[in-house]
């Protein structure tokens, strides 16, 4: 293992940022993370963790460690004639897992298709897409504790999830190492297509919805055609979270904006944050070289040059107009750096 100093980190996020890390290093094994654990650069130092660095926005350069996670590994644990319990490291590739499960006819993966980024990171955020999150098919995660080097393996019940969150982004974050995974996923058919964007797809395709291949295709199309591909310009999907409200705060809103879109998930109420930012006029503009993509108006990009405090700076812009013309505050699903 080898520590760099003052290391580039542009062509590590994929919003393309121009920053450095004091210190940065790769680790290949849960070996060379004990030995890290270890060093001085490590134990004196701010820590950073990092995937697939599509779910940051690096302000300025990062006066600490990075450790970029390259720890690779998928093995079957155990199946019967209904599920297949499947383990992955966390520096495997998100879609290479997927991949890995449609591939073997196994389902509660397939929704979740082409989402850039690793499999630490996906459990992290609590991946979510299309009606189906990282959670539903979670059984349990290993974790180094970065304090003392101690391997603890917590149930799906500790690890906080919700929409787009875990512990690990909140109270948890920086403090453990995501080793691995393991998932259960199912060989009976569980097929979840009711979103209109596979109604739509199947029209126009043609093509069959019947297998978890076949959905992990259909995913992959629409999202190839929906999403700007951050090796063509810098982004990190969706900036902002949706908006969960309360049934009366929304009854009220409708009252002056019948048309806003709205879906009930649980007890509350959930609003598109691309509505609302599109209403404020923010769709595809442009500010220097930071801006709101064309067509999707919760993806911030990055036009070249622009630096994380710029598009820190027009996301609070955004967030403004939002919260004065609607009343609501939108939260970004990026980490900020
Ligand atoms: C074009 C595009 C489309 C996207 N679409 C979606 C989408 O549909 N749904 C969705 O949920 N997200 C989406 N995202 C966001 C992003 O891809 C996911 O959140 C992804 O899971 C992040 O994984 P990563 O490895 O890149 O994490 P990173 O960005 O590297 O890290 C994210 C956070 O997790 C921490 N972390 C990473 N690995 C570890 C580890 N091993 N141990 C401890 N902490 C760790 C980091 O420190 C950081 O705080 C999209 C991004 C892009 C660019």
């Amino acid at each position: 293992m080898e520590i760099h100093k003052n290391y580039d980190l542009t062509k590590l996020n994929t919003f393309g940022i121009n920053v450095r890390a004091k210190f940065f290093t790769e680790i290949k094994s849960e070996l060379e993370l004990q030995e890290l654990f270890k060093l001085p650069e490590f134990q004196n130092n701010e820590k950073l963790f990092l995937g697939g660095g599509s779910n940051v926005l690096f302000t300025k350069n990062f006066d600490g460690i990075v450790i970029l996670n390259k720890l690779k590994g998928i093995e079957i644990l155990k199946e019967d004639s209904q599920n297949m319990v499947i383990r992955s490291t966390s520096g495997e590739i998100w879609h290479d897992l997927v991949f890995f499960a449609v591939e073997r006819n196994l389902w509660g993966l397939e929704n979740l298709s082409f989402i850039p980024g690793t499999v630490g990171g996906a459990l992290v955020e609590n991946l979510g897409a299309y009606g189906a999150e990282l959670c539903e098919v979670l059984e349990n995660v290993e974790a180094l504790d970065v304090k003392n080097g101690t391997k603890k393996t917590f149930r799906k019940e500790e690890c906080g999830f919700s929409y787009h969150d875990s512990i690990f982004k909140k109270e948890w974050r920086g403090k453990y190492f995501i080793l691995a995974v393991t998932l259960k996923l199912s060989k009976i058919e569980k097929k979840n297509i009711k979103y209109r964007a596979f109604t739509e797809y199947s029209e126009i395709s043609k093509l069959p919805l019947n297998s978890s291949k076949d959905i992990s295709n259909a995913v992959t199309f629409i999202r190839k055609l929906k999403l700007p591909d951050p090796a063509v310009i810098g982004n990190a999907g969706s900036f902002f979270k949706n908006v969960f409200l309360e049934k009366e705060k929304l009854e009220e809103l409708l009252k002056i904006y019948p048309n806003m879109p709205h879906y009930k998930e649980d007890e509350v109420m959930k609003v598109p944050a691309g509505w609302l930012v599109e209403q404020t006029g923010w769709k595809g503009k442009r500010i220097g070289n930071t801006g709101v993509h064309e067509k999707h108006a919760l993806v911030l990009v990055n036009h070249g040059e622009a630096t994380g405090e710029e598009i820190k700076n027009l996301a609070k812009e955004i967030t403004d107009s939002v919260f004065s013309k609607f009343g609501l505050k939108l939260t970004p699903e990026v980490n900020l750096i």
